[in-house]
């Protein structure tokens, strides 16, 4: 299932995504290179997931992601976005990206309106906020992945 393959830990440059407007409806999402979501396991299933980020070597925040199929590229290939849940002054396309997934809520979906996805995604930043909250994925916040970006083996180098 979905959580064979976590606690999952990716480090990767933010790309251009394919423009949905996701700023527009106030949830911005970091997207990963073709090159970094080909390194995920091909087994993850595709969904929303959640977890911690930093941005270079910046806090680390609680953060949901989407594994998703990419339209950009017909639907053949996946997506891998980051919604990084704190507020930043500027865009940081081109920086680093250092996540660690810890645990699955749902997968994909499609909605009938962009109000519906808008409160689903909030629901997922809830329950996102709640787990994360919790010892099993909050110890995963001082892991040295973030730390010792140098020091430590991850899973797609
Ligand atoms: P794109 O289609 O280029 O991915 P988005 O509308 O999804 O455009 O916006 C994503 C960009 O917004 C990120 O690459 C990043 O530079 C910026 N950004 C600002 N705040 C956040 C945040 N809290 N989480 C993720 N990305 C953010
Ligand atoms: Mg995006």
């Amino acid at each position: 299932g979905a959580m064979r393959n976590l606690p999952y830990f990716c480090r990767g440059e933010v790309v251009k995504g394919f423009g949905r407007g996701s700023k527009q409806l106030g949830i911005p999402t970091a997207n990963f290179s073709e090159q970094v979501v080909e390194s995920f396991p091909a087994d993850i299933p595709t969904g929303i997931y959640y977890g911690w980020a930093c941005v270079g070597n910046g806090d680390v925040h609680k953060m949901v992601l989407s594994i998703g199929w990419n339209p950009f590229y017909k639907n053949i290939k996946k997506s891998v976005e980051t919604h990084i849940i704190h507020t930043f002054k500027e865009d940081f396309y081109g920086e680093i990206l250092s996540i660690v997934i810890t645990g699955y809520i749902r997968p994909e979906k499609n909605f009938d309106s962009v109000d519906a996805l808008i409160s689903a995604i909030q629901e997922d930043i809830e329950e996102a906020k709640r787990q994360l909250d919790l010892p099993e994925h909050l110890k995963l916040k001082e892991d040295n992945f973030f730390h010792l970006p140098e020091g430590k083996i991850v899973n797609n180098r």
